[in-house]
């Protein structure tokens, strides 16, 4: 059985014109796709079509093609495809649609926007860190020597700021997602901040 048969054989004509949009009526009278009409005089037969208007007429693969303007195997690729008849026919044409293109989609949206959000989250805990380092830094470097030395303003920036920085950094680990969207703009002002003393001072 060739492939043409096979599609043929699977999907009737009055359910092809139904999928496809045809205002099927009592009788199987179809209004007619091929010419304007308001009483409908295509009649779907199990296994072709006929107008008694238009005189047009064909079987299954001659209505999808009249339908969308296809070659004879494009038809049988798309109604194979529409139907699910898995048939073994190459689909490579064009023409046919992945299956459900909305899915697939919607699927690459959902990874876009998970590996933003791991992007954002990982950003975060680096502003923290990056924060806490630099301080720790600031305690080590400019610690007073002797008694006698004057202050250094790093040291005391940063005897003043880095418990809470410690406490950012480990509170992270436990926060959930809400919690990390909670603190976020207090992240925000982490960074400014960090970026401000760095500007200023240095590493
Ligand atoms: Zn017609």
């Amino acid at each position: 059985m060739t492939i043409f048969e096979e599609v043929k054989e699977l999907v009737n004509v009055g359910a092809a014109a139904r999928h496809y949009g045809a205002e099927v009526h009592r009788g199987n009278m179809a209004l007619c796709p091929f010419h304007k009409e308001r009483t409908p005089s295509c009649k779907l037969y199990e296994d072709h079509y006929y107008c008694f208007g238009c005189q047009a007429h064909g079987d299954v693969i001659r209505l999808v093609q009249e339908l969308f303007g296809l070659k004879p195997i494009e038809a049988v690729k798309q109604l194979n495809s529409d139907f699910a008849l898995g048939l073994d026919v190459d689909c490579t044409n064009k023409f046919v649609p992945p299956p459900d293109m909305e899915a697939v989609a919607r699927r690459r949206r959902e990874i876009a926007e998970r590996k933003a959000e791991k992007a954002r989250v990982e950003h975060m805990y680096d502003v923290l860190l990056r924060y806490f380092t630099l301080l720790d830094k600031y305690k080590m470097c400019y610690a007073p020597k002797s008694p006698d030395d004057e202050t250094d303003r790093r040291f005391v920036y940063a005897l003043q700021n880095i418990g809470y920085a410690e406490y950012m950094l480990e509170a992270w680990g436990s926060f959930d997602k809400d919690q990390q969207e909670e603190i976020k703009p207090e992240v925000d002002r982490i960074e400014r901040e960090y970026k401000r003393i760095l500007d200023e001072w240095g590493e």
